[in-house]
């Protein structure tokens, strides 16, 4: 199972993936996960990701192109025709009005063969991201973080404990 997270902030995940059971996992191959910085898919010279809201309101939220070009070069969905092997991936953006995460999720989703994770920042991200390039919407808690980086971390350890082999004991799940 493959976790592609898109963040601005790569480095925050790097003690996260290199400790204790996931560290494990990655190394038997049983998860692979892997940061995309989003300053990647700029084109500007300061490689700038965010721009003011089309509607109004304050603040800045992530700019659609950048998103839409990692997407694009990550997704399946972009790339082969086969509806099966594209049901076998979910796009998320976390959002903290999104649907509830759950244990259900967490093992419904383990079966997946990727995750696509868009982590968002500032006032959060332009609402075309959410109508049409992601699948679904997530909230990790019922109250406002600054980033989608620790959802990430939530999400992504909660889901890799249920791929199996990762848990010592399956029993332990
Ligand atoms: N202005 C937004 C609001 O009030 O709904 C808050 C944006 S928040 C500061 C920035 C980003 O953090 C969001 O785009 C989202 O990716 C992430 N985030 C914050 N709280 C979250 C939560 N409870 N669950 C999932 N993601 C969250």
């Amino acid at each position: 199972m493959k976790f592609d997270i898109i963040t601005i902030f790569p480095d925050i995940f790097k003690g996260f993936v290199s400790e204790s059971l996931l560290f494990k996992a990655q190394k038997k191959k049983l998860v692979t996960i892997k940061t995309h910085y989003l300053r990647d898919w700029t084109e500007d010279r300061h490689q700038a990701v965010d721009g003011k809201p089309y509607g109004g309101g304050p603040g800045l939220v992530f700019r659609i192109e950048p998103l839409f070009k990692a997407v694009q070069s990550l997704s399946l969905k972009f790339k082969v025709k086969s509806s099966k092997l594209r049901k076998k991936e979910k796009i998320i953006l976390f959002s903290p009005r999104g649907k509830k995460f759950t244990n259900e999720l967490a093992k419904k989703w383990s079966k997946f063969d990727r995750l696509i994770l868009i982590c968002g920042r500032y006032e959060g991200v332009d609402e075309r991201v959410a109508q049409n390039l992601v699948d679904e919407e997530i909230s990790i808690v019922p109250y406002v973080l600054t980033g989608g980086e620790l959802p990430a971390m939530v999400m992504i350890d909660s889901i890799a404990r249920q791929v199996p082999g990762v848990l010592g004991k399956a029993e332990s799940l």
